[in-house]
């Protein structure tokens, strides 16, 4: 099953692991619960919950 990104709905993504996955558009990381692992310019990760209009 593909999944979208939750972020840009792009189908661009890619699976890192089993509930982590991959934007090329916004380049984020992401899991299926829809919560965004932002890839900081130091190498840390910021989480952080979708809004909900997102959803
Ligand atoms: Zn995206």
């Amino acid at each position: 099953m593909m999944k979208i990104c939750p972020l840009c709905g792009s189908k661009a993504v890619g699976q890192i692991a089993v509930d982590r996955y991959y934007c090329w558009d916004c380049l984020v990381e992401y899991d299926k619960n829809n919560r965004i692992h932002e890839v900081l310019e130091d190498g840390s990760l910021n989480t952080f919950e979708v809004p909900e209009p997102y959803l």
